[in-house]
């Protein structure tokens, strides 16, 4: 066969390498009862109304979804008080962020974004052949001034993750108007909150309002977190119809799945679920940073569902030592913070196993 290559902005990216699944692991290492605390995924899995609406948007499945999304649009109008133009929905929101790439970047462009930080940034830059600016965190968080810094007349997308995915650190409202306050007029700026709904900070930026006053900004959001339908890729986004629009033209006409659809629609309907799903994390991220203090681990102060520790020594091993004891968390060597671990908030008894075996492995 002739030799192919991928054109040179392709092959300068690295696939992504998830979290194994748990039937994976189980073959391969012959265990069972595997509690995976390594994709930030609900543990109390999605509302049963959720669950029904897929079901019962399963009898539609031999016809075309709908392109617009006609019946969650209409469900998150009413949710979030916005108008039906400025919402945009992808195939997750990582596809919301490879559309906002495809539409707004050109080669001589650049992007701002943070390091370490949520990876489709970084592919969304490369793929355009972009110059990327990847600050480093400060103290675990975005520093958003020094962000602000590396701004000029060629920065045409900023990514911000807030919270921030793997660290789960929080910039504050006023932090994010300051860096707002310089954003380049041909700049738009990307706040993906996929862990929205966990949060209940009072310094939290209530960042619709942006949009609504038509500063450059663009919302992302996500039923993959709280909402526990990771596996059926439905991600949002709240901006300027403009900026829907450019959106619109760049995805496929159908890439919200008929399911996803409808199952994402249903699971606003049921708050109480939610309410449960963000107790749970919350009992929860108090027994992880409980045990981290006891065995003198630090951590970084999580509005998520994860928390990033140091574990003091490489976190690899350390995986590797938690998996034969049937317990997977994410090693942050991927993230470039080798002696980091980013840990998912599982139920009670799923937390307690991953303690113990904790335990065991830094004893
Ligand atoms: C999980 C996550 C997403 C959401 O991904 P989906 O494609 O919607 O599943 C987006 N941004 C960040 C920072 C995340 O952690």
């Amino acid at each position: 066969m002739a030799t192919i290559t991928a054109r040179e902005n392709v092959r300068r990216l690295v696939p992504y390498v998830a979290g194994k699944p748990i039937e994976e692991v189980e073959r391969e290492l012959g265990i069972r009862d595997i509690v995976k605390l390594a994709s930030n995924e609900s543990p109390l899995g999605p509302s049963p109304k959720a669950l029904e609406a897929a079901r019962n948007a399963l009898e539609n499945i031999r016809m075309y979804p709908e392109g617009s999304c006609y019946v969650l649009r209409q469900e998150l109008v009413k949710h979030l008080g916005v108008e039906p133009e400025m919402l945009m929905f992808g195939n997750g929101s990582d596809d919301l962020i490879h559309c906002l790439g495809l539409a707004y970047l050109d080669p001589e462009d650049e992007v701002v974004t943070a390091a370490p930080t949520f990876v489709q940034y970084r592919a969304a830059a490369l793929l355009a052949g972009c110059t990327l600016h990847e600050v480093p965190l400060r103290d675990y968080t975005y520093d958003l001034d020094a962000l602000a810094d590396r701004f000029n007349e060629r920065t045409r997308l900023v990514f911000i993750a807030n919270p921030n995915n793997p660290t789960g650190t929080m910039n504050t409202r006023a932090e994010v108007e300051r860096l707002l306050d310089r954003l380049p007029e041909r700049t738009l700026c990307v706040l993906d909150e996929a862990y929205y709904e966990y949060i209940d900070h009072p310094d939290y930026p209530q960042s619709i309002d942006y949009v609504r006053q038509g500063r450059n900004v663009a919302v992302l959001r996500t039923f993959s977190k709280i909402y526990a339908l990771a596996g059926l890729r439905v991600g949002y986004g709240i901006a300027a119809p403009e900026v829907v629009r450019a959106v619109d033209q760049v995805r496929e006409p159908f890439n919200v799945n008929t399911v996803a659809q409808y199952a994402a629609a249903a699971s606003l309907q049921d708050p109480e679920h939610v309410a449960r799903s963000r107790k749970v994390n919350e009992e929860g991220k108090r027994m992880f940073c409980e045990a981290f203090a006891r065995l003198g681990l630090s951590y970084a102060p999580s509005q998520a569902n994860f928390v990033f520790v140091d574990l003091g020594r490489d976190s690899v091993e350390v995986a590797d030592a938690l998996l034969r004891r049937g317990v997977i968390i994410r090693s942050g060597k991927i993230f470039g913070t080798p002696t980091c671990a980013r840990v998912t908030v599982g139920l009670p008894e799923e937390n307690r196993r991953f303690i113990a075996a904790l335990e065991e492995v830094l004893a």
